[in-house]
């Protein structure tokens, strides 16, 4: 097979150690064509490729120039919308396919972006927020996992502190100063919760009390993946509803107007120089959090 049912093209599969997942943060934009960063290029774009799970769409291949990398090398990433993959409908099981390209392609480090709602009263509209923790009602019912128990994955470290402080040095270089940035030192928890209906007002009450900060529809699986893969992930979010607005009239959005426009270009911003900036070849402790079990585990029945 050479094209996709939607007439893409299907490719091998491209190594590279880097992704970014887009999101709701970058909702209504080309990322990145729409941000005009120098030193960001397009190789390809509305490519496909095939998964054991099958085909996956809508994949953008990077290039970062070497002035915005570390080691001064150019670098490539792969990238793909996670709200929109297919395009005209919900698929939550996107992210299984889409993380077997990433685990196929070697990817060591991802960012992922996102809008978010805040639980917490004193996380306010505009605010950028890299949470160090995730609720997981569910765990993903998408595991890629192979065999049958013959991988632990822990639930530590979920988000990665190297990836998050170069991604908070990077926000705090862009961020309008009337807003905050939130590191992952500040030990925020994001709630996960499958969209696209948005947060109820009981919802938001229970998560609170779960000891939930923000509320998220696109981490969990996102994260719960990476660690599947042996990956590094950081989220790279900002408030687009406060707490507050889930209990004001129904005819009232929780939504706040004009935030999606005015930071989204910032925020995708940061996440492509952030992304470009990470290590390279480094080895980082949330590789190892994956790990064997023990052959006797799986294999005596
Ligand atoms: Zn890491």
């Amino acid at each position: 097979m050479t094209q996709s049912q939607s007439g893409q093209r299907i490719m091998a599969i491209p190594k590279t150690e880097l992704a970014l997942i887009t999101g709701s943060a970058n909702w209504g934009m080309r990322f990145p064509e729409d941000i005009t960063l120098p030193g960001v290029s397009v190789l390809e774009r509305d490519v496909a490729f095939e998964t054991s799970h099958g085909v996956t769409e809508n994949w953008k291949l990077l290039e970062f120039d070497g002035a915005m990398t570390p080691d001064g090398r150019p670098r490539r990433a792969l990238c793909m919308y996670s709200h929109g993959n297919p395009r005209d409908w919900i698929d939550h099981s996107c992210h299984r396919r889409a993380f077997a390209v990433l685990a196929e392609a070697g990817v060591r480090r991802i960012v992922a972006s996102s809008t978010i709602g805040a639980l917490n009263r004193a996380i306010r509209v505009g605010d950028f927020v890299i949470n160090a923790d995730i609720i997981e009602l569910t765990q993903t019912p998408y595991s890629l996992l192979p065999g049958r128990q013959r991988f632990d994955c822990s639930g530590k470290q979920i988000v990665c502190p190297s990836c998050a402080d170069v991604l908070s040095q990077t926000a705090r270089r862009h961020w309008p100063a009337t807003a905050r940035v939130y590191g992952v030192d500040s030990g925020l928890v994001a709630a996960h919760a499958y969209g696209p209906r948005l947060t109820t007002p009981a919802e938001v009450i229970a998560y609170r009390n779960l000891g939930a900060d923000i509320i998220n529809h696109s981490i969990a699986p996102e994260a719960t993946l990476a660690r599947e893969i042996g990956a590094c992930f950081v989220p790279c979010a900002f408030v687009t509803a406060g707490f507050s607005d889930y209990f004001r009239p129904a005819g009232v959005s929780v939504l706040q107007e004009g935030v999606l426009e005015g930071l989204s270009p910032l925020a995708s911003r940061v996440a492509l120089e952030a992304a470009a900036a990470l290590p390279r070849g480094e080895p980082c402790l949330c590789h190892s959090l994956k790990s064997e079990q023990p052959p006797d585990r799986y294999l005596r029945v």
